[in-house]
């Protein structure tokens, strides 16, 4: 079960390892066609994500045993709970931009590309990037080092080492974003990190800046 669970979280990084690769290897007229079959696919990966969802949730309601007024578990009429079920199913809501990590893709391939494209137009070399808006932060703000295997918070965008925030929440479940004044005060949680490709194209070009 926790392999099918782990398995979107997986699905979106290895979509965001992707854009980069694009990004980085194809500088050419094919990168936009490219970005966009990526992008198409990540879409269906969203949809089928939400659609699963909330099937297993309609599964799980429909099947609940329900009690009749005077307090005795009703026999489930399956053939009855199989059509409404088949009904809630067709009518799922599967509206991507509720999709928090295809959202994030979309936002995190876009910031990329406008990075590349200002370095680029100012023909700098790779190792002094021009920061945009977004200023690349190499500092895990847990452990104060060098991030090392960037993630990135999607429900308020702070960006930490994977490593380091993984450890601090087996320590304590009840954690939240360590980034000083950070407006998100829900306790952290694995499913909503993806990584950062910005910071990551960050520390693969410059191996020793901090
Ligand atoms: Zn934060």
């Amino acid at each position: 079960m926790s392999s099918l669970q782990e398995a979107p979280k997986e699905i979106y990084n290895l979509y965001l390892q992707t854009a980069l690769n694009i990004v980085t290897y194809f500088e050419d007229e094919s990168q936009e066609e490219r970005l966009k079959e990526l992008t198409d696919l990540a879409e269906v990966s969203a949809k089928l994500d939400l659609k699963l969802k909330k099937s297993c949730e309609i599964l799980q309601r429909l099947s609940a045993p329900q009690d009749d007024f005077n307090g005795n578990q009703e026999v489930i009429d399956h053939a009855q709970t199989l059509e409404q079920f088949t009904n809630e199913i067709e009518g799922i809501d599967t509206d991507v931009n509720k999709h928090k990590k295809f959202q994030d893709f979309q936002q995190q391939v876009q910031v990329l590309l406008e990075n590349t494209r200002l370095n680029n137009a100012a023909n700098v070399n790779d190792d002094e990037l021009v920061l945009t808006q977004n200023d690349i932060n190499v500092i895990d703000p847990i452990t104060k080092r060098r991030i090392n295997d960037p993630v990135r918070n999607t429900v308020c965008g702070h960006v930490y080492d994977r490593g380091s925030v993984e450890a601090l929440l087996k320590a304590n479940k009840q954690t939240r974003c360590p980034v000083a004044g950070c407006a998100n005060k829900n306790y952290l949680q694995l499913d909503n990190f993806q990584t950062d490709i910005l910071t990551k194209r960050y520390l693969d070009r410059n191996p020793h800046a901090d």
